[in-house]
């Protein structure tokens, strides 16, 4: 199926076959008409499933569509908002906006946190249609007074999951008194569990409900692999595979900023031109060295989980996990940075002994067993196995409850 069938306005389906956009994704398949039919949405997709165009899109069609009628004489006044969880999915939201609003007079704004206040309103007071925000910034602005939500006809929350994990319940909750109850809205999750229902059932009229993938699936095309490996050897088996498959644009994930400088270190050591990403760098170097990482000047980005949310690198096709995430729905996100929109992706993980409950965890989560291998060369040494992990009590509990759950399931 071509975009011509889901009836966008025609500027939007000419920047579509401009970027190469054959087809629509599964996600923008069903979101797209639903959205253009004015209904409330809640959408279980992950990153990288196209689900940024799978609302901006048609969003771009319900303003292209007002702006036509209205007179020149009206003031421009935000209609859309999206709100993200951090800076780097903003940033993202709103290029990938600007992208498909080419060729046409609607504006986008940006407002994060971590950053100068004035440029943003200088930006604003020229008068924008879409804005893209993290909660805690917007909220800086409305207090000021230099932004208003009455005229919103549309709300979209991206990465909901993220938003709650992230504490944003209060903020969403003051956001919600400040944009008009008539409005659509549209929830964006990469997983679907009871808090985003319930968090639903605040926010959204008679949704439709829409999955592309199962629930807490990893995306199908990513090859997942796990080697096993002593934990004071997977500097070298990082280095190894880097160098040996002269692997480039690689993406490691570490839990820990500390963990993340480490590694930085060691591989620079070895070599291999390496940056760290976390929340320490400031919002410009994390800027600049994301740049320097998608044009290729930077072999391997080492990154934490809250500061890889939301990246969009094309053709990145290596995620090697250092070490499991302590949330096993953060190894879902981690492994969808490769992948993206349907080209092949592979995604690591180093597991060493301390790892093992974690790995238990994610296999729950995938509902799916990862097989562990041997890298020739880095097998590991049975002689030093460490003790096994001890089970932390709350841990465990819902370790088995989980499992109780997925009982019948052949896994
Ligand atoms: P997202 O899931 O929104 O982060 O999108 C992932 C990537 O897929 C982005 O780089 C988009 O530019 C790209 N993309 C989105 N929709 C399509 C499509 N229909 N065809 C090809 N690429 C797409």
């Amino acid at each position: 199926m071509s975009f011509d069938a889901l009836a966008l306005n025609a500027n939007l389906v000419n920047t579509l076959a401009s970027l190469g956009y054959e087809s629509p994704t599964a996600i923008q398949l069903e979101a797209i008409p639903a959205i253009l039919a004015k209904h409330d949405v809640m959408a279980g997709a992950q990153t990288g499933t196209g689900k940024t165009a799978a609302f901006a899109l048609p969003i771009l069609h319900h303003l292209l569509a007002a702006s036509a009628e209205e007179s020149k004489s009206v003031v421009k006044a935000v209609r859309a908002l999206v709100l993200v969880p951090t800076r780097e999915l903003a940033v993202q939201v709103q290029q990938s906006f600007v992208k498909y609003a080419k060729g046409t007079d609607i504006r986008v704004g940006i407002a994060y946190g971590g950053v100068s206040i004035e440029a943003q309103v200088d930006v604003f007071n020229a008068g924008i249609d879409v804005l893209i925000a993290t909660p805690g910034r917007l909220l800086d602005h409305l207090r000021q007074g230099v932004l208003s939500l009455k005229q919103l006809d549309f709300l979209v929350f991206d990465e909901a999951d993220r938003m709650l994990d992230m504490g944003f319940m209060d903020e969403i909750q003051a956001l919600l008194k400040q944009v008009p109850s008539d409005r659509q809205t549209l929830l964006f999750s990469a997983t679907l569990d009871a808090a985003i229902f319930s968090l639903s059932k605040t926010l959204l009229r008679d949704p439709k409900l829409i999955e592309v993938a199962k629930r807490n699936t990893a995306a199908a095309q990513v090859e997942q692999v796990v080697y096993a490996v002593d934990a004071d050897r997977k500097t070298a088996l990082v280095s190894h595979l880097v160098r040996s498959k002269n692997w480039h644009q690689v993406l490691i994930f570490s839990r820990t900023k500390q963990g993340v400088d480490k590694l930085v270190q060691q591989l620079e050591q070895a070599n291999i031109s390496t940056q760290a990403f976390h929340g320490d760098l400031s919002q410009g170097a994390r800027e600049k060295v994301l740049q320097e990482f998608k044009q290729g000047n930077i072999q391997v980005l080492v990154a934490t989980d809250v500061a890889a949310r939301g990246l969009d690198i094309v053709e990145l096709k290596y995620v090697i996990n250092f070490e499991l995430p302590f949330v096993a729905e953060d190894y879902i996100h981690r492994i969808g940075r490769t992948g993206r929109a349907g080209s092949a992706g592979l995604a690591i993980t180093l597991f060493s002994q301390e790892d093992a409950l974690l790995l238990e965890e994610v296999e729950v989560v995938l509902d799916k067993r990862l097989p562990q291998q041997w890298y020739p060369g880095f097998e590991p040494d049975f002689n030093k196995m460490e003790p096994e992990p001890r089970r932390n009590g709350k841990a465990a509990q819902k370790q088995r409850a989980k499992k109780r759950v997925l009982g019948s399931k052949k896994r």
